[in-house]
């Protein structure tokens, strides 16, 4: 499986040298991510889902080397991309693109949208006169916005057309990667399955994946072929995203489907109260870091850290009570 995979990580950590407060020098390790595998096949979206801090954006921008590993392989389409510099990855970088949550930060003000589409396909592909005008409207075409807002600056655009913009600018070098970073969290709801349902077109007629970052979890299971939910800093649990929320195994995962706001609120459900804050990535709890807030912890949980527990070959969680 791992031959074909499109991107491929093994055992990933990101550490993070910090100053302890009322301390001088950096003196602590945080521990964003702390030894992360999974693998992305072409065309296929694997969502990651977690409360905030568990160090999603952090293995999101790992996964498209916007910075260093501290430990662990990163692979894009076979090949080890931490040991890419220069020319070999500025040729890499098209084929992975993003989506952050806030397009207004991420666009340049003073450009219109038309201009912020062209801008790669001129820069990177050379593009110009009547051959760049086309392609561009062919992308606004492509992710449902009228040419005509060609014109429009980031501003005059709604949330939702903001975002189609940046879309629009991520697939306009045809990449096989999308990190899509929380890109419909902070729209409506009516507009974030809109915006869910592009990312699915776009999928299914350029061969899209994904690495998909978001908390609302139906969103998550509406898009998503395959889930990893992350606590503090690890995948706790993985495996087809119908599987994990039909069957949660993982206790934090079945506290975070319980917390999950549900469209009708008349449905009964039982409650798994997910007490207090997560403990700090500088300190994580010893054995299992999730047995501080664990309703089915035991001695062991305190003093070793638990099994990678496969149900399945797609399936696994890391828990000493799974089985
Ligand atoms: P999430 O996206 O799941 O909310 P993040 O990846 O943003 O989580 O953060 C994971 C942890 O790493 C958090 O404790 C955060 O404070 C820390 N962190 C993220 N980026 C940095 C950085 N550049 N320097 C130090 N700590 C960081
Ligand atoms: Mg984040």
């Amino acid at each position: 499986m791992s031959g074909d995979a499109l991107l491929s990580l093994s055992d990933v950590s990101k550490h993070y040298r910090v100053r302890l407060p009322g301390a001088r020098r950096a003196s602590g390790e945080l521990r964003a991510v702390d030894g992360v595998s999974l693998e992305i096949q072409p065309s296929e979206t694997f969502a990651l889902v977690g409360e905030s801090g568990s160090g999603k954006s952090t293995l999101g921008r790992v996964a498209l080397r916007l910075t260093d590993p501290t430990a662990g392989t990163v692979r894009f389409e076979g090949r080890d991309m931490t040991s890419l510099h220069g020319a070999a990855l500025r040729a890499v970088r098209p084929r992975m693109q993003a989506v952050f949550q806030d397009p207004l930060g991420s666009l340049n003000p003073r450009m219109t949208a038309g201009a912020i589409v062209a801008e790669p396909l001129s820069a990177i592909r050379g593009l110009r006169g009547s051959e760049l005008d086309d392609r561009v409207d062919e992308l606004f075409r492509a992710v449902g916005l009228d040419p005509s807002r060609r014109a429009a600056r980031p501003r005059a655009l709604s949330g939702g057309q903001r975002q189609r913009v940046s879309i629009a600018r991520a697939i306009a070098l045809e990449p096989r990667l999308v990190l899509a970073d929380e890109a419909v969290s902070a729209l409506d709801v009516s507009v974030q399955a809109q915006i869910a349902n592009l990312f699915a077109e776009l999928r299914e007629r350029m061969g899209l994946a994904y690495l998909f970052i978001a908390h609302g979890l139906p969103i998550v299971r509406h898009v998503s072929q395959r889930v990893g939910v992350m606590y503090l800093g690890r995948i706790v649990e993985t495996g087809d995203v119908d599987e994990v929320f039909e069957d949660p195994r993982h206790p934090y995962t079945r506290a975070l489907i319980a917390a999950s706001p549900v469209p009708d609120p008349r449905v009964a459900r039982e409650r798994v109260v997910l007490g207090g804050e997560p403990p700090s990535p500088l300190a994580p709890p010893s054995g299992c870091r999730f047995r501080t807030r664990c309703p089915i912890a035991t001695d062991v949980c305190a003093h070793e850290a638990p099994p990678v527990v496969r149900l399945s070959p797609t399936r696994s969680v890391e828990c000493h009570h799974a089985a």
